[in-house]
């Protein structure tokens, strides 16, 4: 691209901060950076023209973990860590509504469910055994329960009728939430560019080359929030996961609100605008679906449809009116990278399936290395 001497001097020129990716955390980090440099210049990069990873793809659950979520990372972090994970998320929700507002969030405190398939009868008994411990465990969190047992499922199909209940879970609007940070971007004078792909970047004494396109301009200081396309960036520490879902027509007289986890959170619904959004299923093809490729496979939409029809809504009519995939950023451990990765550069991502609760927080974080 021949730039003109304006936009050189405008877009390319003089820029303090060059975040990559305008996702929550992309976002959140720009914002972060505006109030303690507010005179700075401020460049998002964006490779889609809309950010174009999870954040405008996700299910819009505001939720820190189902309890057979929280039992397996029991398993696998220490009870602090489990702690730290939990707390982080809920403050990282009550920050995304503090700043931007409940109302431009949708945000719907209608509670959460987990439901047990018929024949999962090991997982249902572990949670009920373990549900007191984790209560006491989330005491310091919460002050308060936030696990109790509830018995009605019949409306669904092939489920046991024990439920466990999660009054603090909630959900809302990931379209008007992801719209509203990108105003209140564009209102803080943080400048936005998209269809730009970082392809490459080199660091030298004062700042950090970037080359984007068919373009390449030098920024202070380069800061990645790139989630699940940070693979090369973390030498592989950060796995792509693609997250397939769907939505249906409307539903008359739909009796189903909250959001739902299910079979171990391998599957996960949702009211929306009297639809029901349903996703998952990635268990089914792991290898498959490690990949940054958006798009859609038979053996997991054929398995949506058949939960949908005999579990979710077995005595109802529906349609599918839509289907979408979005790409997440996973890895062994849950905590988020967030780090300094040279001199001039620095990298906040693999927020896993909780972006909607971390993100402001990682932005932040991010933000505060600098
Ligand atoms: C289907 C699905 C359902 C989910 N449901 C929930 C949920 O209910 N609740 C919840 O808390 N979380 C959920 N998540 C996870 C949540 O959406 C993510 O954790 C969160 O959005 C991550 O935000 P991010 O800003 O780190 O990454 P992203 O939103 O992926 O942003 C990264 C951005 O970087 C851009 N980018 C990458 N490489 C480059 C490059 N080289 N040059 C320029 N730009 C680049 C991408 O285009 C992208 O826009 C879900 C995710 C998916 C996919």
């Amino acid at each position: 691209m021949n730039y003109s001497y304006w936009e050189l001097k405008n877009w390319f020129t003089n820029v303090d901060f060059c975040i990559v990716g305008s996702g929550i955390v992309g976002l959140n980090t720009a914002l972060q950076l505006r109030q303690r440099f507010p005179k700075s210049k401020i460049l998002i990069l964006e490779k889609g023209t809309l950010p174009q990873g999870a954040s405008t793809k996700n299910a819009g659950f505001a939720c820190f973990g189902s309890l057979s979520e929280i039992i397996d990372d029991l398993d696998h972090h220490s009870e602090q860590e489990v702690i730290d994970l939990v707390k982080k998320r809920w403050t990282g929700l009550q920050m995304l509504r503090n700043n931007l507002g409940d109302r431009e969030i949708d945000f719907r405190s209608y509670g959460g469910y987990e439901l047990f398939l018929q024949n999962d009868e090991e997982t249902l008994s572990n949670c009920k055994a373990k549900l007191p411990e984790i209560n006491e465990l989330l005491h310091p969190v919460f002050k308060q329960d936030v696990f109790s047992i509830q018995k009605d499922t019949s409306s669904f199909g092939k489920i046991k009728e024990t439920t466990i209940f999660n009054k603090l879970e909630s959900q809302i609007d990931t379209g008007t939430m992801m719209q509203a940070l990108l105003k209140l971007a564009v209102s803080k004078d943080i400048l936005i560019l998209n269809h730009q792909v970082v392809t490459d970047f080199h660091e030298f004494e004062k700042g950090v080359q970037v080359a984007i396109n068919d373009h390449t301009f030098t920024v202070g200081k380069l800061l990645f929030a790139t989630n699940g396309f940070a693979g090369k960036l973390t030498n592989d520490e950060v796995k792509p996961a693609r997250a397939q879902v769907l939505i249906t027509e409307p539903i008359p007289n739909l009796h189903i609100k909250g959001t739902y986890h299910l079979d171990k959170g391998f599957y996960y619904f949702r009211n929306i605008d009297n639809r029901i959004l349903f996703g998952g299923a990635r268990n089914l093809d792991f290898i498959g679906e490690t990949t940054t490729e958006f798009g859609q496979t038979e053996i997991i939409q054929n398995n949506l449809e058949r939960m949908l029809k005999e579990v979710i809504l077995p005595r109802q009519d529906f349609k599918i009116a839509h289907r979408w995939s979005g790409i997440m950023g996973m890895g062994a451990q849950k905590n988020p990278i967030v780090k300094q990765l040279s001199e001039h550069v620095y990298c906040g991502v693999r927020l896993g399936g909780m972006g909607v609760a971390i993100g402001s927080i990682i932005g932040k974080e991010l933000a505060d290395l600098v």
